[in-house]
């Protein structure tokens, strides 16, 4: 994998083995908000969603919501509901948000992942921060429209690398 793909890259956020990544020495989680954990045409996030993330809490994880929506209210609705922390307007690729996230948890970059849906913003934004990062496929195909355009070189860039289903 280049320095620019995703360190793995999996079916979707639930089919992320914790007890796996625990094993690994990994103790923080960071997380994308939209189809990584809240569908873009939906309010909450999915119950097989809050089930994966009561199980990271009670492995002893700590999550970070690290959004790139600039909609302070929806963000900080998701944030209550899913019991996380959250940066919006994170501005990913830039790595600044997950660096904050990092120190707000207390956790060094080598134990820490970032899980989203974008290549262009989640995997790059962990990849530029240090931390391993695992791309998801989006939960819906519901995108805004400059995600779109960037959906194109995406597929393009992911065409040969498997995925974990
Ligand atoms: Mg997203």
């Amino acid at each position: 994998m280049s320095w620019f793909s995703p360190t793995r890259y999996v079916s979707r956020v639930e089919r992320i083995d914790l007890d796996e990544l625990w094993a690994q020495g990994k103790r923080a989680i960071m997380l994308d908000r939209d189809n990584t954990l809240v569908p873009r045409d939906m309010k909450s996030a999915p119950e097989s969603v809050t089930a994966w993330l009561d199980h990271a809490r009670e492995l002893g994880f700590s999550l970070y919501m690290v959004s790139n929506n600039w909609h302070k209210n929806q963000v900080a609705r998701s944030s209550r509901e899913l019991g996380m922390t959250a940066i919006c307007f994170a501005c990913k690729p830039l790595p600044f948000a997950i660096h904050r996230a990092l120190d707000r948890m207390g956790v060094p970059h080598e134990q820490a992942v970032m899980i989203g849906d974008q290549l262009y913003t989640d995997v790059w934004a962990g990849n530029f921060a240090g931390v391993d990062s695992i791309l998801v496929k989006p939960q819906t195909h519901v995108d805004l429209w400059y995600t779109q355009i960037f959906r194109i070189f995406e597929r393009r860039a992911l065409a040969h690398v498997p995925c974990e289903e």
